[in-house]
């Protein structure tokens, strides 16, 4: 949308998510619309999107206010990955202070359809109270920042699977690390659960379909999960689709048509 002198609105994306680069792919087409997409600068092979970008944390939520005002950010965009909690909250928190709105662009979260066997559990600790007393083979995709969750059950067999390796395994006697990126297959993940002779499958409702595949393959096997919840969403606006923000931050730019030229 094209607004008649008004100025281009300038909008800061968190992101680190494909969520993130579907965005900036469609705002790399707006004349009236200055994005900035932000990577926390863990991932190596970074590839350039097509809207600048800068790398690197802000140092706390007051770093993040001091870029906001700094720059002059009209909007700020959370598009992080829907379990990266702390920059979501400095963002909530940062964009209160330089008051400015926030929106949330997350993908939507996974439902459980006929067939699946969900266990629901809201934090690392209730998952792994949920496993139960009786040793069981676990399968463990929950990335590697809250493994120390599962020490508090080490009676289970534990198979992990990580990105990057997860370093020292605590008081989980009874583990193995495989490691592996997304996108991945069901027939695959069908052979690796019949392999290990796995039980129960522990993971966090990520949402998309790089992850599913361990979903589907477990209703395959009849096989339960124990789904860990999303943290809450407390945005004002929040949104599963980029084209929606697009439409968000037109809108928005048209509100503000009559401050600036
Ligand atoms: P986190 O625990 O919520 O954040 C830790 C710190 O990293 C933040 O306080 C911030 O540092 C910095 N940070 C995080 N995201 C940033 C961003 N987009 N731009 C600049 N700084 C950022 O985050 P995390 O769970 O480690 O996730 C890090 C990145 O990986 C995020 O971009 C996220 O979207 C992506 N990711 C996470 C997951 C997951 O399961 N958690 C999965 C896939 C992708 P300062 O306090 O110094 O500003």
């Amino acid at each position: 949308m094209h607004v008649l002198g008004a100025k281009a609105l300038r909008v800061l994306i968190l992101g680190g998510t494909s969520e993130a680069s579907k965005l900036a792919g469609l705002l790399a087409a707006e004349s009236g619309i200055m994005a900035v997409l932000s990577y926390a600068g863990r991932t190596t092979a970074l590839r350039a999107p097509p809207i600048p970008y800068r790398t690197g944390g802000f140092g706390g939520v007051e770093g993040l206010e001091h870029y906001l005002r700094s720059r002059r950010i009209d909007v700020l965009v959370d598009a992080t990955h829907p379990f990266a909690e702390q920059i979501s909250r400095h963002a909530q928190a940062a964009a209160a202070k330089a008051g400015i709105p926030l929106v949330v662009l997350s993908r939507p979260p996974w439902v459980p359809e006929a067939g699946d066997r969900w266990i629901e559990a809201s934090t690392m600790a209730e998952a792994a109270r949920a496993l139960g007393e009786a040793p069981k083979r676990v399968f463990l995709t929950i990335g590697r920042l809250q493994i120390s969750a599962f020490a508090a059950a080490p009676q289970h067999f534990y198979l992990i699977r990580t990105i990057e390796p997860p370093g020292p395994l605590q008081n989980l006697p009874r583990a193995k690390v495989i490691q592996g990126r997304g996108p991945f297959e069901a027939d695959a993940e069908v052979e690796i659960l019949r392999a290990e002779s796995i039980d129960v499958i522990v993971t966090k409702n990520s949402g998309g379909e790089a992850a599913y595949a361990k979903i589907l393959a477990a209703r395959l096997l009849s096989l339960p999960v124990i789904m860990v919840a999303r943290p809450q969403e407390t945005a004002a606006a929040a949104f599963h689709d980029p084209a929606d923000v697009l439409d968000f931050l037109s809108r928005h730019r048209a509100a503000l048509a009559p401050r600036g030229v």
